[in-house]
Formats: C-alpha cells, structure tokens, sequence
C-alpha cells in the first residue's frame, strides 16, 4: 500500500507528481522541493545568493552519500576515527532524509 503525501514546488505553489521532476536543494539550513524547470528558474534569480547550486537528490548526490558511507567504515579503522565516522554519515544521513520525506511519495 502506498502513502499519500502531496508535494508542493516551493517556487510555483503547484503539485510536484513524478521523481523525476523533482529537484530538492537547500537555502541555508532548509530543506526545499522544487519542480526541475523551477529550480533553473530559481537560480537565475536573486535567491541564487542563497540557494545550493548542487542539487541534493540526484544521482551525483546518491554516489556521494555511498563514498562517505565507505570513508566511515574505512575511518573506524583509524584512533579515534569514530569522531571522522559519525561526520562522514551526516551526508548519507541527509540523503537518507530527503528521500524519505519527498521521493518515496512520488512515482518514478
Ligand atoms: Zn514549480
């Protein structure tokens, strides 16, 4: 059974309904849903000083959660690499999140 959760872009208001349109970034500390056609619109404007150019899931962003996932497990082999472990896990955590709260609502 799948949940129902609607996703809003947060530059035109409207209705985000596939994956693949889906671009989610961050301004500051915040976590935000766009339509992919809005997110280019969005950095050709004045919120581009704020708005992370990378987005936070794509493919790029999913190949970086899994090397730091690996420099993790690689840094718990290190003294005191624990500390080094738990900051590499903050990305894949992060990405982890994102999918969770938007992605899996939205068919491919
Ligand atoms: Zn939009």
């Amino acid at each position: 059974m799948k949940k129902e959760r609607k996703i809003y872009c947060d530059d035109c208001l409207k209705e985000i309904e596939f994956r693949g349109d889906l671009v989610v970034s961050r301004i500051l500390f915040e976590i935000i849903p766009y339509h992919a056609s809005c997110y280019g619109k969005a950095l050709t404007t004045k919120k581009t000083i704020l708005l992370s150019n990378e987005p936070l899931n794509g493919p790029f962003a999913t190949f970086i959660s899994f090397l730091f996932c690996i420099a993790a497990i690689v840094a718990l082999f290190f003294d005191n690499g624990w500390i080094i472990s738990i900051l590499c896990l903050v990305f894949p955590a992060l990405r982890l999140y994102i999918w969770k709260r938007f992605e899996r609502y939205l068919e491919v």
